[in-house]
This record gives C-alpha cells, structure tokens and sequence, in this order.
C-alpha cells in the first residue's frame, strides 16, 4: 500500500486559521447542535452508514477516522469551522489534498452561516499557496447548490461545560445530616484508633444514661450514614 504524502496540510491549517469563518477557535456548539449538523451533512450527501461523532476531552486533536467516524475535542473543536474541515474528510481520500481541499470549500461556501465566497477563498487559498481541484465539478458530483441552506448562525461564543457535582463523603453527608435534625445522634470517638465506628441513633428513642453505646455502632462512614438515613425515614413517619 502506497501512502500518500499529506503534501500541503501546513499550508492548509496556516490558511484556515487565518479565516474569519474558521475564528474563533472555541466551543460555541452544543452537542445536540452538533450532531444535528452532521446528521443533515449525511443526508445531503445520502451517506448509508450514519457519521459516528465522538466526543472527547483533554486539549489534544480532532481527526476524521476512515469514513465514518469524527472525533472532536469538547475544549475546543466545537465550531462550524472544524466540523466541516472533518467532515470533507469524511467525503475525501487525499488527507490535506486537492480534493480535501476543494470539498472543503463547497462546503464552507454552502453551509457555513458566514458563506465565504469561492472568490474569496480562491484568493486568500492563492496567498498561502493552497492548491485545489475544480471546485464545480465537485458540486455537481454531489448535486449540491444554493438551494442547500446554510446552518443556523449562532453567537459564536464559548459555551463553558458546567463544572461537575463535587461529591460529597459519606462523612460529610453525616455531619450535613446531623445539623438538619437536632434528634439525630452521630458521634465518632476520633481517640479510637484503627477501625472506625460511629454511634448513630435516635435521641428520642433512646434512654442515653443508660446504654451500651456498642449497640448502636456503625462500622464505617458509609454504613453510618445509611444507618442515619434510615432513622429519618422511620422519624418521619411517626
Ligand atoms: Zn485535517
């Protein structure tokens, strides 16, 4: 198998970012967004297996994988400009090539909410001396034309992924629980070395001059809150 030689894919990444349309190099997509995108990517060009998207953290790259497959960074990747880079590769075979190159301009010139013009890529393509295939025989390839909306402009402002849940331990949500209900007995002797037990019981319920503190132990935070959870619920229901 021959490989072939990504010739230009410099040129094409220095060109393209130098772009309006590929600027600003942010998420301002949702998910939903972007798989609404590709799904009538697919059906404009009558793909029989579905593009498979795959979302991914850290800062690293985003690639098209053979011809069913994008992967993009949730940090970064998110935005019109490479969804379509990825996606003429999808429809291509020559990596950063003339091919790539010129599916990749129908497609920003057709869908792209900012439209650049063929003109207008041609000209910034000559600066950095990009080279492309005839740009129209692609498009009657495809059958596409102006009749083919572009996608719905949006502010093109970084969408900041909601910071996940902090856990809580089961300690803290034992002294969170302590605090709610004034009936409620926790009490960990921290002087008890090793294994932890923790006394949970029901003030209410239980004579505390007179009991045998062991038969209220709970082994463990974890047990301990259950324990606690429990004794709410049975409280309650008095
Ligand atoms: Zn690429």
């Amino acid at each position: 198998m021959t490989r072939i030689r990504d010739f230009q894919r410099k040129r094409v990444y220095d060109w393209e970012r130098s772009q309006s349309w590929f600027k600003p190099f942010v998420s301002y997509l949702t998910q939903e967004q972007v798989r609404s995108v590709i799904e009538r990517l697919d059906k404009v060009f009558k793909r029989k297996t579905k593009t498979k998207i795959f979302f991914k953290g850290g800062y690293g790259g985003s690639y098209a994988r053979g011809s069913t497959e994008i992967h993009l960074r949730k940090k970064w990747a998110m935005n019109y400009g490479v969804i379509l880079h990825e996606y003429a590769h999808i429809l291509t075979k020559d990596l950063h090539g003339r091919q790539f190159v010129s599916a990749y301009c129908n497609l920003l010139n057709i869908f792209h909410p900012k439209q650049p013009s063929i003109d207008e890529l041609c000209q910034t393509m000559y600066q950095f001396r990009v080279s492309h295939d005839c740009f129209d025989e692609w498009r009657r390839k495809h059958k596409l034309s102006r009749r083919n909306k572009p996608f719905e402009s949006v502010p093109e402002i970084a969408i900041v992924e909601k910071p996940k849940k902090k856990r809580i331990s089961a300690k803290q949500r034992c002294q969170m629980l302590k605090e709610e209900h004034d009936w409620l007995h926790i009490y960990h002797d921290d002087w008890i070395e090793g294994d932890t037990y923790i006394e949970v019981y029901d003030k209410t319920l239980v004579d505390e001059d007179n009991i045998e503190c062991s038969d209220y132990w709970c082994y463990g935070w974890k047990e301990a809150k259950e324990e606690a959870l429990k004794l709410i619920e049975e409280h309650e229901s008095q």
